[in-house]
């Protein structure tokens, strides 16, 4: 019988190369194996440039062997035989224990001088010479008959397979033949009209030629074949998922004449920008039709997303309707409680009852709060992860507010959600996402992006202290750190690390723990801090360290300390949050800025200059001046367009890190498909599978399409069982 792609493994292979393959990908259908798709050819006839390969990293090579010794141990028992492979210009080592020398002479007289084959190991460099560690091999046939055949085979490409040191390319190599001997027929996402109008090969066809093509020109139009059908399946799923939201029936939340709303925005100090006049309008908007809003607000920090959102809390509230805000952490929930408060005033606040939820709070005031929360009297909620409980219920919950996404995956939104009867949505995000990939990663919301900042903020400049050129700028940095205290403002200090000789990153961070050279960063929080405390006139200041292995307790003591002027100086991992809101904090200084992405430096500093004191950034690294580490610190001193940065990053860094963990799924489900390089292709499937879900919502008459979805589905929702 064929195989079809939701075969078992164990059925198509055997319950041993099955396991190894579960074990090794988390593979367990033939579908996964299929979509498991080489990551590059090699050519038996061209070997791979040696002294490009990076060091610390598994690759798989083509190479050939130049010499081949079997010896001895001198000081224990056993023997090795020491190869050496070569592309004909650079060479490395490889070393293999033998129990004895007739084991070592055996392995070198098949690593005969002049064979060629795949390689495969740990790169590692040893007084000057490249090794593999733990090396694999497969040597290409060349006995008599083969190479008889050779010309035949010259030109058939060798596909390298992403591999562990369980599953070798090769074995993979081996194991997907049978299979694809097997493979029924596959259905096709796209019907065939439409498949032959965009010029692409039939789903089975695809899968052949990706895995083994007869020759190069094969493997570009499976390439692009499977890329379209990433594509469209992801866009279809994502649309589908919004329209589910959209065919349920909401409240419509109308503002009257001389209503909350209204009275607000006569109390308000100042007038709004235009972008938040028009994301207002266009919240207003959504708010009044039947079905629920789910909308994603992207701004930097402090272009008033709270404010906004705020506005939309009002409307609601004009009818009795409640709203739900929720933040990452506690110290971001209670800023936000006070902060609204304040915006609100004391007659809107007594009206309105601004009610903190946190897991913090003692159980007496949590119930409290629960209880003004399930009655109606607090018509604006704010939490963390507690309003999530099932203890926390609501009268009439009529709008999610979801403060930075990035942190929330979309599960705790609809649980906040599935509180209310389909209540409207919004989600802030300070983090800039280009377009293609706000339409990948947030593609089921509607998007609305606010680009300009309030006037009367005095800004920020960003300058790169290279330490690599210019060491003497080391003591300059805390000068300068001492001269912005003396003016009674406060300082950020930013470590890549906790602690250099423990090698502790901070687990959420994104930066490298160690850089293309296996070096890691310079300083740790625990080290400058040290550091700091023997400066003539920093020592004096009160200074003080938060990073993610403090108690939850004592971060928030030191953060909140911090806010209140009673800190000058903060020594601080990336835990320090964003929005956080000190206004009184004029300078930053990042250690190690090469560590960091370009996106995640430009969060950083904007957490200061946010008052009337003008802020200032300094990017301290010991990266070479021309080097790609050095040109991301250089862009973002460059600008202060985080939109601009977010695509710099992008080029520089590739999507995988800028989609963040909590978008594991979306990830997980990318293999061939780039947002960046791919912008133009999403955009078009997103077209397609519009086009095809108003013809066919339930893609009755489009089984191939619907089944691609289901897969993605099980797969995503594996991938965020498991790793995350
Ligand atoms: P975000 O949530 O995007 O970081 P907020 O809404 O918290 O920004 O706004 C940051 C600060 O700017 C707040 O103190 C807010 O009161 C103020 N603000 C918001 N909108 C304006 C505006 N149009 N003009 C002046 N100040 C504003
Ligand atoms: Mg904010």
């Amino acid at each position: 019988m064929a195989f079809a792609l939701d075969t078992p493994l164990t059925d198509a292979l055997g319950d041993t190369a099955a396991r190894s393959l579960e074990k090794a990908f988390g593979m367990t259908t033939v579908g996964e194996m299929v979509g498991h798709y080489p990551r590059r050819y090699a050519d038996r006839g061209e070997l791979t440039p040696i002294r490009e390969l990076p060091i610390g990293e598994t690759v798989t090579i083509v190479a050939e062997v130049v010499s081949s010794k079997p010896r001895q141990m001198k000081n224990r028992r056993g023997a090795m035989t020491e190869v050496v492979i070569s592309d004909g210009v650079g060479c490395m080592s490889l070393t293999f224990f033998a129990k004895n020398v007739g084991q070592a002479e055996w392995r070198a007289s098949q690593l005969a001088v002049g064979r060629r084959g795949i390689f495969s190991g740990k790169v590692s460099m040893f007084r000057d010479t490249l090794q593999f560690a733990h090396p694999d091999y497969e040597l290409f046939d060349d006995t008599e008959a083969a190479w008889k055949q050779a010309d035949a085979l010259k030109d058939v490409p060798i596909p390298i397979y992403p591999a562990t040191s369980a599953v070798q390319s090769w074995q993979f190599a081996k194991l997907i033949i049978p299979v694809l001997d097997a493979l029924g027929d596959v259905p096709d996402p796209l019907p065939d009209e439409l498949r032959r109008h965009e010029g692409l090969l039939t789903a089975r066809q695809a899968i052949d030629s990706i895995h083994r093509p007869q020759r190069r020109d094969e493997i570009g139009p499976a390439v692009r074949t499977l890329r379209a059908h990433e594509a469209l399946t992801l866009q279809t799923a994502l649309l589908q998922q919004r329209e589910q939201v959209r065919a349920l029936t909401a409240t419509p939340r109308r503002s009257s004449p001389g209503g909350l709303l209204e009275r607000f925005d006569a109390t308000l100090p100042f007038t709004l920008t235009a972008d938040q006049q028009r994301v207002g309008a266009e919240i207003a908007d959504d708010l009044i039709a039947d079905r629920p809003m789910n909308r994603l607000i992207q701004g930097e920090v402090g272009s008033g997303k709270t404010m906004v959102a705020l506005r939309a809390m009002l409307q609601v509230a004009e009818s009795g309707g409640q709203s739900a805000l929720i933040a990452p952490t506690e110290v971001l929930a209670a800023q936000h409680l006070r902060s609204i408060t304040r915006m609100l005033g004391p007659d809107m606040s007594a009206q309105l009852f601004p009610t903190l939820l946190t897991g913090q709070m003692s159980a007496a005031e949590r119930r409290r709060a629960a209880l003004r929360v399930a009655s109606g009297q607090s018509l604006i909620v704010i939490g963390t992860h507690a309003l999530l409980s099932d203890k926390t219920t609501f009268a009439d919950l009529a709008l999610v507010v979801v403060d930075e996404q990035h942190r929330f995956g979309v599960e705790q939104r609809e649980t906040l959600r599935a509180k209310g009867t389909a209540p409207h949505a919004v989600v802030l995000t300070a983090t800039p996402i280009p377009r293609t990939v706000a339409m990948t990663v947030f593609g089921d919301l509607d998007t609305s992006v606010i680009r300009s900042m309030p006037a009367g903020r005095a800004g920020i400049q960003t300058f790169v202290a290279p330490l690599a050129e210019k060491p003497e700028w080391f003591g300059r940095v805390w000068q300068r750190a001492a001269e912005e205290i003396a003016d009674g403002r406060q300082v950020f200090v930013v470590c890549a690390a906790i602690d250099t000789t423990k090698n502790t990153v901070e687990s959420d961070s994104e930066a490298p723990p160690a850089d293309a050279e296996g070096r890691g960063p310079s300083w740790g929080v625990v080290q400058l801090d040290e550091k700091l405390g023997t400066h003539p006139t920093l020592s004096a200041v009160h200074r003080a360290v938060l990073h993610g292995k403090m108690p939850s307790e004592q971060k928030d003591a030191v953060m909140q300390a911090f806010a209140r002027g009673e800190i000058d100086l903060l020594v601080a991992t990336t835990v320090i949050e964003v929005g956080v809101d000190v206004p009184n904090a004029s300078m930053m200084v990042i250690m190690d800025a090469d560590r960091f992405g370009v996106s995640q430096l430009h969060q950083l500093r904007g957490r200061v200059g946010r008052g009337e004191h003008a802020g200032l950034c300094l990017l301290v690294t010991e990266a070479e001046a021309g080097s790609l580490a050095r040109e991301r610190v250089e862009a973002v001193a460059a600008t202060t367009d985080g939109f601009e940065l977010a695509e710099v990053d992008l080029d520089l860094r590739g999507e995988g890190d800028v989609l963040g963990a909590a978008q594991a799924g979306v990830k997980s489900s990318l293999r061939l498909l780039r947002v960046v390089k791919d912008a133009g292709l999403i955009a078009h499937a997103r077209d397609l599978a519009a086009g095809i879900l108003e013809s066919d919502p339930a893609l009755t008459s489009h089984p191939g399409l619907r089944g691609a979805i289901e897969r993605r589905v099980s797969e995503a929702d594996r991938a965020a069982l498991g790793k995350n």
